[in-house]
């Protein structure tokens, strides 16, 4: 038996007295336990007391290929010994260099600057603000506004937040800030009856164009979440939407942000949302994959054409001089550069596709539940609605919690699953097995019959 001073109670007591936690109501742990992790093996959690649960999230979507990944792990180790920061106005270091040339070669053609930042929030305001100062430096001072996705999620920094349109973390804090333009998100559940994905992608795209004729004199760019709306409830859409917003950038001279945060690196079935548009945005934000959910670090990728419109004599004024103090981080960059490594060595779209293809097959009976309006995938992300009454979709009221009883049912019994309100997701690690995705749809299965009964 653990010594009393290392169980599971004992470290909680100890975290609750002065740890602050995110995305918590903390008054909510005087009846859940908080669970203290000291281990993690592949696609496994284990708590202080050795009871081991199965991260159905990959830890808030950052993990790829297992905790304490041992190929990673030395590589960080190792650079550990070398360099672990410098900074980064002034100086260069080859993990940086290597990553930045890596990450240029794979994402979609045209994406040739890359600028650091060290969390995805963080990405997204480096775009926004980049785009407006190339707008700016161009003399097109009037552009001051941003179009976004309803149901879009950015991250929670004041400007990200501000393009961002769920309002259990936004509504708050209103009052501070930017007022984005909201264009209809093309999320297919929430298409007309009959309708189909490419259809309301099509239906959406016109909305979207009339609001660009009246709006894009004083837009900056339009910011989206390519194919799956994460946060906002894994909604889900048809690709078509991403060329055709392309072409709507282009014909109305606004940037195309990419918020490829979430579904970037393989989540979506392709290395990145984008090409299964076969679009290239002016930026991409990257970050939670791109380091295996070792370290933060996030990537804002550009193009050539926006970087050389701040490209000046000093006095001119045009520099981007935004900048965190661990930009670039070495370890962060070796990490980041293991990770892809492990794309390059392995066939790790060719697993995920199977893998994605046994979980929906996994998935397919729950379509016939009475309490399940939806049930939806995109490549390694699947999405289970739960729904008060089937016919009409009339969502179970938020008060009751009914995603919680998910949560809470799934770690009595050894898996990790998070639900987004009435919405139960897998986004597993890629070095999931077929046996552990049984098992987490098993428990899930049960956890749903649980949380719909009474
Ligand atoms: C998580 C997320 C962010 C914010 O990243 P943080 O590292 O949590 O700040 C931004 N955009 C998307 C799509 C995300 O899923």
């Amino acid at each position: 038996m653990n010594a009393p001073e290392n169980s599971n109670a004992a470290l909680a007591a100890r975290d609750l007295k002065h740890v602050w936690h995110p995305c918590t109501q903390m008054h909510d742990h005087e009846s859940i336990p908080m669970l203290p992790i000291v281990r993690g093996e592949g696609a496994w959690l284990i708590d202080a007391e050795g009871r081991r649960y199965l991260d159905g999230i990959s830890s808030w979507w950052v993990n790829l290929f297992g905790h304490a990944n041992p190929r990673i792990a030395a590589a960080l180790a190792k650079q550990a010994r070398t360099l672990e920061h410098v900074i980064f106005a002034g100086f260069t270091h080859e993990p940086a260099i290597r990553l930045a040339e890596e990450l240029v070669r794979i994402t979609p053609p045209g994406l040739e600057r890359v600028f650091y930042a060290d969390n995805g929030s963080s990405a997204i305001e480096v775009a926004l603000k980049m785009s407006f100062h190339y707008w700016l430096n161009l003399g097109h001072g009037e552009k001051t506004r941003f179009i976004a996705l309803t149901g879009s999620y950015h991250g929670e920094t004041l400007g990200a937040l501000s393009v961002s349109d769920v309002a259990l973390y936004r509504k708050t804090y209103a009052p501070l800030l930017l007022t984005p333009l909201l264009a209809p998100s093309p999320d297919s559940y929430d298409g007309e009856p009959g309708e189909s994905p490419q259809q309301t992608a099509a239906r959406r795209l016109q909305q979207l164009r009339s609001l660009l004729e009246r709006h894009a004199h004083e837009t900056c760019a339009v910011i989206v979440e390519p194919l799956v709306q994460c946060a906002g409830g894994m909604r889900m859409y048809h690709p078509d939407y991403l060329t055709g917003l392309r072409a709507l950038c282009d014909e109305f001279a606004v940037h195309f942000i990419a918020d490829e945060i979430a579904v970037g690196f393989g989540r979506t079935g392709t290395l990145f949302a984008c090409e299964q548009g076969g679009v290239s945005p002016d930026f991409m934000c990257l970050s939670k994959g791109l380091t295996g959910g070792f370290l933060p670090l996030s990537a804002v990728l550009t193009t050539d054409e926006v970087y050389a419109a701040f490209y000046a004599e000093y006095n001119a004024g045009k520099a981007f001089l935004h900048s965190h103090s661990y930009t670039g981080n070495p370890l962060a960059c070796r990490v980041a550069l293991e990770t892809l490594a492990i794309f390059r060595d392995e066939p790790v779209l060719e697993r995920n596709r199977q893998l994605a293809a046994h979980l929906s097959r996994r998935l397919e009976p729950l379509r016939d539940h009475p309490h399940v309006a939806d049930v939806r995938q995109t490549g390694l992300i699947a999405a289970i609605e739960l729904v008060a009454d089937k016919a009409s979709r009339q969502p179970f009221p938020a008060a009751e919690r009914r995603g919680l009883r998910v949560y809470l049912h799934g770690l009595q019994h050894g898996v990790l699953l998070r639900p987004l309100g009435n919405v139960v997701y897998f986004m597993p690690p890629y070095v999931v097995t077929r046996d552990e995705i049984d098992l987490l749809v098993d428990r899930a299965v049960r956890g749903i019959e649980n949380a719909v009964a009474n």
